[in-house]
């Protein structure tokens, strides 16, 4: 198993602490229920995944400036650099896949993307102090394309368990189930945790990364 070993992870509360939109509509907007609206249609089922990140991020009119100042504020697990640099070390692959965009984790976490040798697989996004932050989802004919999410985390997981991969994801949401649905380990919290539990997806404890350490340590080490 030592060599096939892969690391998949969501970023936004999985590796940062706070999804960035939370942390947009708590800091940066006025009327915390209009900032919400996109987010609850989604939920509901009446938009996409990708246009209601759009419609919140949208909303942002800070200088670019004050942006990069804010993104640097994004909190990431501490765990998540030992756990990086652990794989770096053992050759074991990490993936970071996040229906987000990439606009903001490589800002926040280039420097760990660059040393630890981590594949970032996200959306794009344009920023301007007028239209705010617009997400772009890649080529429809990409393998990794998916309509409601931009990004498709569960194309990536099993792309990798066709090369043979030992497959651990991480997450906290509802992009991350059917990831969670074909992964070989999960590690679970919040929204992804549930719907695990819902559908008998055997989950594994997930505090912070450290857990995921342990874990890939036990059985790197065995
Ligand atoms: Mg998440």
């Amino acid at each position: 198993m030592k060599n096939k070993i892969v690391l998949i992870s969501d970023f936004d509360g999985t590796i940062s602490k706070k999804d960035f939109f939370y942390m947009v509509i708590d800091n940066l907007l006025k009327d915390k229920k209009d900032a919400l609206a996109p987010w609850q249609d989604y939920l509901d089922g009446k938009i996409k995944h990708i246009d209601a990140l759009t419609g919140i991020f949208s909303q942002i009119h800070l200088t670019q400036q004050q942006l990069d100042e804010f993104i640097s504020t994004i909190e990431v697990d501490t765990y998540f650099y030992d756990t990086a640099k652990y794989c770096m070390n053992k050759k074991i692959p990490f993936y970071i896949c996040s229906a987000g965009t990439n606009y903001y984790i490589k800002k926040r976490i280039f420097d760990s993307l660059q040393k630890y040798n981590i594949t970032l697989i996200s959306n794009d996004a344009t920023y301007s102090q007028q239209d705010g932050m617009k997400l772009v989802a890649p080529e429809q004919n990409s393998p990794y394309y998916n309509a409601n999410t931009g990004i498709s985390k569960q194309a990536i997981v099993q792309k990798l368990k066709d090369e043979g991969f030992f497959t651990i994801y991480a997450g906290d949401g509802k992009p991350d189930f059917k990831s969670a649905q074909i992964a070989d380990v999960v590690f679970a919290k919040d929204m992804l945790l549930e719907l695990c539990k819902k559908d008998n997806i055997k989950t594994k404890t997930f505090n912070d990364f450290r857990d995921i350490l342990n874990y890939i340590r036990s059985i790197y080490e065995q």
